[in-house]
């Protein structure tokens, strides 16, 4: 995104705190690649990466703006390979009623890119790494390997998880540049969902549940580059009904 003119900038501090076990890491072995892996390990620390967060807060607010009849696109990078080999990307779209991956060099922003990027756009929104309140030992947990192709145990073998407990506490900031009311209650709203959609994968068996908690909102107001003395502290409630209000523009 190029911005003409900085004038707001919006952070939001989310308190995550694991409900169930997050998965750090999983043998290669086992079909898991690095998007499964909701928390990593960044100088033996773990830290939900932004992301994470960005990738579960962007499919959420994806499907809810669809189903209230905004147009917004599916992502390149969630088309399957075998679509784009057959060249089926529109056909693709359309049956998930949702625009082709937009092109930014060709003026297309659907509200979803506008908001999270694109592949040659940097989204209104950064999220930033989620790290430890306090310090948190990781546990090891030992379970069957499971084929991710046939459902079926790969010959009793054994894999080796390690991952952070429940109970886990996270603190991470989203910060928004020139945001629009509608747009940060989309993100608080995704917030919300994360609640029930969890993190990463694995979640049938218990894991990447967490809790999402909006600790503070403030705005930073910039005039002609300089930032103005206050911060404002903004309320979930306005910005929530401002999303509300954008969706219920669309349905019908
Ligand atoms: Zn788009």
């Amino acid at each position: 995104m190029v911005f003409e003119k900085l004038e707001t900038i919006t952070e939001i501090e989310v308190q995550y705190t694991t409900r169930s076990c997050l998965v750090i890491h999983v043998g290669k072995s086992a079909g898991y690649s690095i998007v499964d892996q909701p928390i990593i390990k960044i100088g033996g620390v773990p830290v939900i990466p932004g992301s994470s967060i960005k990738g579960a807060l962007r499919s959420t607010t994806e499907s809810i703006m669809s189903e209230s009849g905004i147009d917004v696109c599916i992502p390149e990078a969630s088309i399957p390979k075998t679509v784009k080999q057959r060249g089926r990307k529109d056909d693709y779209a359309k049956e998930l009623k949702r625009l082709p991956p937009c092109d930014y060099s060709r003026g297309n922003v659907c509200p979803a890119c506008d908001l999270f990027g694109a592949a040659s756009l940097s989204g209104r929104a950064m999220f930033l790494d989620a790290r430890p309140e306090s310090e948190i030992v990781p546990i090891k947990r030992t379970h069957v390997a499971i084929r991710r192709d046939t459902n079926a145990q790969s010959e009793g073998s054994l894999m080796e998880l390690e991952a952070v407990d429940e109970g886990a506490v996270f603190l991470g900031t989203i910060r928004i540049v020139n945001a629009e009311n509608w747009q940060i209650g989309a993100i608080l709203r995704s917030l919300e969902v994360l609640k029930l959609m969890g993190l990463g994968a694995k979640k049938t068996a218990g894991y990447g549940e967490i809790d999402t908690q909006v600790k503070k909102i403030t705005q930073n107001t910039f005039e002609n580059g300089e930032r103005a003395p206050e911060d404002k502290t903004l309320h979930t409630e306005d910005y929530m009904k401002a999303f509300e209000e954008k969706l219920s523009k669309h349905e019908s």
